[in-house]
């Protein structure tokens, strides 16, 4: 972890919790100081304003699981940046692997829905990650290099220093079996070095957090690594005190 990037962990509730659970960590929250890091909660859409409500005393920020790359009309069930923006909602993540393998959604869809954001002053949480059957074959790095490259086609500088990307492997996401600290290290390594030959100040700037089955018990190791700034994490945020011990072990 680099002393120049504030880190951040982000707990992604997917389609879990309810009404009672945000309470519990409201209330929860609200007896907890967390400093030298940012700390963000992505309940399901239904939960975002009472999750922005809570906020002051909490001290959490707020993201959506997914938001749509049009500005309005006729699309049922989308939610647009504006309409996140207008609520308080701070982040989105954009790219996750369940969005792409379950709505098929491409690197250029990911990339115009991170775009979208930027232009509303959001901040995007970019996911990346391949495969097991990539990995095995060699093409892990083709892989995550592609699905960044369609950002860095549509995005400036400018923009793109607002990122936030993730690299979850999808092997690791709800498996149990976390990507050793090397393994995450090195992707992480390779993402930076495609920000720095994209623009010196993105290497220095853009936050890379790790996701697939962080808990308490693995996120000191991961986080210690010199390229990971924070970490993206599923089932291990929908407790409170395993999602504040994250949250410890990324503060710095
Ligand atoms: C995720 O869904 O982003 C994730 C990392 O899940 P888990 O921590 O449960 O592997």
């Amino acid at each position: 972890m680099s002393t120049q990037r504030m880190p951040l962990v982000a707990g992604n509730w997917k389609m879990n919790g309810s009404s009672e659970l945000l309470q519990q960590f409201s209330k929860y929250f609200e007896k907890v100081t967390l400093s030298g890091c940012d700390y963000v909660l992505c309940p399901p859409n239904v939960f975002l304003s009472k999750a922005v409500a809570s906020s002051s005393l909490t001290k959490w920020q707020v993201a959506a699981q997914d938001v749509s790359h049009c500005d309005e009309g006729a699309h049922t069930g989308d939610v647009s940046t504006n309409m996140l923006a207008a609520i308080g909602c701070e982040y989105a993540i954009v790219g996750h692997s369940e969005r792409r393998v379950d709505h098929g959604e491409s690197d250029q869809l990911v990339a115009q829905k991170a775009l979208k954001l930027v232009e509303s002053g959001l901040i995007p949480i970019f996911c990346v990650g391949e495969s097991l059957e990539t990995r095995e074959q060699g093409e892990a790095q083709d892989f995550v290099g592609a699905q960044l490259n369609a950002l860095f086609e549509l995005l400036d500088v400018e923009q793109l220093e607002k990122v936030i990307i993730a690299y979850e492997p999808i092997w690791a996401i709800g498996t149990g079996v976390t990507a050793s600290p090397e393994q995450a290290q090195d992707m992480h390594a390779f993402i930076r070095e495609q920000l720095k030959q994209k623009h010196q100040s993105l290497s220095d700037k853009v936050r890379l957090l790790y996701g697939g089955s962080v808990k308490a018990s693995n996120a000191d190791e991961l986080f210690s690594q010199q390229d990971i700034d924070g970490g993206l994490i599923g089932g291990a945020s929908l407790k409170p005190e395993e999602f504040e011990a994250i949250c410890r072990s990324a503060c710095r």
